[in-house]
């Protein structure tokens, strides 16, 4: 492996001549590797494919803006998630679950309340349980590092999966307790939504607000427990089995059309590829074994340079002005806008971000938030403010000339 050539010619390319790409990871995101790499591998063998076994998310071909959204989220979780629509096939699946391999570590709290140290050190020891509290003032440590999982959304799940419920086990004991729901499962992970279009609107509002806020309540009866769910939302939908209500579309921080590639060598490289996985997962695994965990590496130090990352203010101001002139009504927009544009800079080893960093994400994180129906309301909404103010202020005269100059 170490003797590939192509790898070797890959590292050299890496170092002068790319001033802004200071980083490999948006190089490996946006590499097409040759056919040559997987006729090059051993002939393949009919084998049944394990499930344990992942197409590799760098081996999939082209669809670099869906590839870049999903690093970036993972990077930024503040971008706020993550919708990709797209007709089947197109590899949106694949690609979320190609995941797993490049998820970063995180702190996790070891403690079963969930007690963090960044809740002692700025409300006080009250605010963590009586245990936590007497190892902090040991000096011991309350979290470990863990690693990210990805957590996917059983496509019959009923709310009560979803927030929580009475707990049944309990329940037969004669105990009533709160049984924790997969949102609280999904706490400092990545949640993925199949099929988001087809869920329940009840059940999508619960994931919405809950990815939204960080947090969850559940309430059963006299029982209520709040639950931590700080989860990198992802969810994918195919528009052609049904639409999503606009609201929705504005509530994940990136939004990406994800399309059949229309290169038919590219399509001829993905043929190769799967079939190569079909027949021997592992040869195609092995032959991205290298810059996957370049991959995982970079995202994990894009991960660690975020809270440095700065935005010069007259681009803040450029990116504010594009949202104004696009006429987008949500705040949703600048805070996906700066976020991405942040994690970025953050994958590419810069601390300040650029114009072009703000160009690259803006497509993602602008499209679908305008919304016809809020544009009229608010037109309709605006005239007849000032039919009002024009009679409780008796202004009839003075309104003609408003309405001239408007
Ligand atoms: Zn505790």
């Amino acid at each position: 492996m170490g003797e590939d050539p192509e790898r070797a010619s890959l590292s050299a390319e890496a170092m002068p001549e790319t001033p802004r790409r200071t980083s490999m990871l948006l190089r490996l995101l946006e590499e097409q590797s040759p056919a040559a790499r997987v006729l090059r591998a051993r002939p393949p063998v009919d084998r049944p494919v394990e499930e344990a076994v992942r197409f590799p998310f760098l081996a999939i071909v082209g669809q670099t803006e869906m590839k870049l959204a999903l690093v970036l989220a993972l990077i930024n979780p503040a971008i706020g998630g993550v919708l990709l629509m797209g007709a089947r096939g197109t590899g949106k699946t694949t690609a979320v679950r190609g995941l797993l391999d490049l998820l970063p570590p995180v702190e996790r709290s070891l403690c079963p309340y969930g007690c963090e140290p960044e809740a002692a050190y700025t409300l006080g020891f009250h605010a963590v349980c009586k245990d936590c509290a007497r190892k902090l003032g040991q000096g011991e440590p309350i979290t470990a590092p863990d690693r990210m999982r990805l957590i996917e959304l059983p496509l019959n799940a009923r709310l009560e999966d979803v927030i929580g419920g009475i707990d049944e086990q309990a329940a037969v004991e004669g105990k009533v307790r709160i049984r924790r729901g997969l949102l609280a499962q999904a706490d400092q992970n990545v949640l993925y939504v199949d099929e988001v279009n087809l869920l329940d609107p009840e059940i999508a509002n619960a994931i919405l607000d809950a990815a939204a806020l960080g947090r969850y309540t559940v309430r059963r009866g006299p029982l209520a427990a709040t639950y931590r769910a700080r989860l990198i939302l992802i969810a994918s939908m195919n528009p052609e089995e049904g639409a999503l209500r606009p609201q929705i579309h504005d509530r994940f921080g990136l939004r990406v059309v994800v399309r059949g590639l229309s290169d038919p060598q590219d399509r001829l490289e993905v043929y190769r590829r799967v079939r190569l996985f079909r027949s021997n997962p592992y040869a195609l695994v092995a032959q991205w074994a290298s810059e996957t965990a370049a991959a995982a590496a970079e995202i994990m130090e894009a991960r660690q340079r975020l809270p440095r990352v700065t935005i010069p203010p007259e681009l803040e101001q450029e990116a504010i002005g594009w949202i104004h002139r696009l006429g987008i009504e949500s705040s949703r927009a600048e805070v996906a806008l700066l976020e991405a544009a942040r994690a970025y800079a953050a994958a590419d080893g810069r601390e300040v971000v650029t114009l072009e960093d703000l160009q690259a994400v803006a497509p993602m994180a602008l499209r679908q938030r305008r919304s016809a129906f809020i544009a009229a309301f608010i037109a309709q909404q605006e005239k007849e403010d000032r039919e009002i103010l024009d009679i409780i202020y008796n202004r009839h005269r003075r309104s003609n000339r408003r309405r001239k100059a408007g």
